[in-house]
């Protein structure tokens, strides 16, 4: 499944890096978001420190990693990377920051995700540059402070609401991340183009950059797709090929995937349009309820085919009508 970003192949993971943006300049959209990282950035600058922690919340694939990146490069320093999920144990956390070089930007990506007993390690390392490390056990267990060269942390996360609030408090600045509108993800195709030289007119541009679940990722892997079906077919990278291509791939016209239909579909089809609860959900179509809550619905809730209620998630009438279906041609199924 093409616009799933989970799962990454090495040459992915290469094609990812050659198109990353290293400047905030390059990076497209979320101009808020740039003001804010730039004003930061200028302010720790002149003043000779390190800049404020700072947190990266929001859907997959919208560019957190690469704005850590580009925080680093920004301020001309080295950056760490390491991931929730490698952070098993207070200690992973303490062999990390006890590494880290004066000044150094420590990525954490899907921090949501980090062990609890590692948690309250970072509290202290956020806020004083210092962690305790206790040694033995029981009663005769001791700790000993461990002074940390000052850092900046820059936390990614695609569940914000599921941080300690001692946590989240102690960032500095806290981007949310928005989907690209369709005018930004052209200009991130067009970009993506030149850097790999594929010739493809507007129009087809347009395309991909509507049906991309409004995700650079997502736009960028569907332009190569389209790249691999003109080269294949021998054919122009036009309109009809970018329709072809998407189809093959099985990209509808809202630019739904898979599992976005999938879900859709059981809450129509199984629940008659809702309200249906997240885990009841996610049971039904066999997902983790962390993936439909942070990956498919907020995509669904922002193109307005499914709305939140307090009794569970409803499909809209556009929903339906996406779908072909009403109400009761639906619970027939
Ligand atoms: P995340 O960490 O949020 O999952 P990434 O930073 O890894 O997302 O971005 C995925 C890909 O999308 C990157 O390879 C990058 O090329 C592209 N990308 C993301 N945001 C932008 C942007 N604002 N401008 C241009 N390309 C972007």
């Amino acid at each position: 499944d093409i616009t799933r970003p989970t799962v990454e192949s090495d040459t992915e993971l290469a094609f990812e890096g050659a198109l990353r943006p290293a400047s905030l300049a390059e990076f497209v959209g979320q101009k808020k978001v740039r003001g804010q990282l730039e004003l930061l950035l200028k302010a720790a600058a002149i003043q000779g420190r390190t800049p404020d922690h700072i947190l990266l919340a929001g859907p997959p694939g919208l560019g957190k990693t690469t704005l850590a990146m580009i925080v680093a490069h920004e301020s001309s320093r080295p950056l760490r990377m390491s991931s929730g999920p490698a952070i098993q144990h207070a200690g992973d956390l303490a062999a990390v920051l006890s590494a880290l070089v004066p000044g150094e930007v420590l990525f954490i990506d899907e921090i949501h995700r980090m062990a609890r007993s590692a948690e309250e390690m970072l509290y202290l390392a956020m806020e004083d540059y210092r962690i305790d490390i206790m040694v033995g056990k029981g009663a005769g267990a001791t700790s000993i402070p461990l002074e940390l060269s000052p850092f900046t942390l820059v936390g990614a996360t695609t569940r914000s609401g599921m941080l300690p609030n001692p946590l989240r408090d102690r960032f500095g600045f806290t981007a949310h991340l928005e989907f690209y509108d369709e005018a930004e993800l052209t200009e991130v195709l067009r970009r993506a183009a030149a850097l790999l030289g594929v010739r493809i007119d507007g129009a087809a541009l347009a395309e991909i950059a509507g049906r991309c679940r409004g995700t650079p990722r997502i736009a960028n892997r569907l332009l190569r797709r389209v790249r691999d079906f003109a080269l294949v077919h021998g054919r122009e990278a036009d309109l009809g090929t970018v329709r072809e291509a998407l189809a093959l791939y099985d990209v509808d016209d809202l630019g739904l995937d898979r599992l976005d239909r999938e879900v859709l579909s059981t809450i129509l089809r199984r629940f008659d349009g809702g309200p249906v609860g997240l885990n009841t959900l996610a049971v039904s179509v066999g997902e983790e309820s962390d993936t439909i809550e942070s990956v498919v619905e907020p995509f669904l809730v922002r193109v307005g085919l499914v709305t939140r209620t307090p009794r569970g998630r409803i499909a809209t009438p556009e929903a339906w009508r996406h779908f072909g279906l009403t109400r009761d041609s639906g619970a027939l199924f």
